[in-house]
């Protein structure tokens, strides 16, 4: 179970945990797209046209919670007014944007492909 989360985040192959799903890992690279299939084991990435349209709900629902946790984390923890709140929470979501994109990625391909 951990090991499956830490390939998640880590941006690893949900077969063999060792090939990576992108071609760069880097925080702040902007290239989107995910390797065709895995350098290691030859897992397919990109298993049909349109295959990663379900990622983009992914994304949707993991950034709506996490801006109501920011959010409510400002605005009751930290007692900060909510419009200070939204423009920390737009800046949290720019700097985060581009882990954020790839992690919906990497959970939807884990949650459609069967690990070992
Ligand atoms: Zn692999």
């Amino acid at each position: 179970m951990f090991s499956r989360l830490k390939s998640i985040a880590g941006f690893k192959c949900p077969k063999c945990s060792v090939g990576d799903l992108f071609p760069n890992n880097d925080f702040f690279d902007f290239k989107f797209q995910v390797n065709k299939s895995c350098p290691h084991c030859k897992e397919d990435f990109v298993r049909e046209p349109g295959f990663y349209y379900g990622a983009m709900f992914l994304s949707y629902i993991i950034s709506a919670f996490f801006s109501l946790a920011v959010c409510g984390i400002c605005i009751i923890g930290f007692n900060i007014e909510w419009r200070l709140s939204i423009v920390i929470l737009i800046a949290i979501l720019a700097i985060l944007f581009v882990y954020l994109f790839r992690f919906s990625r990497s959970l939807w391909l884990h949650l459609m492909v069967k690990g070992k």
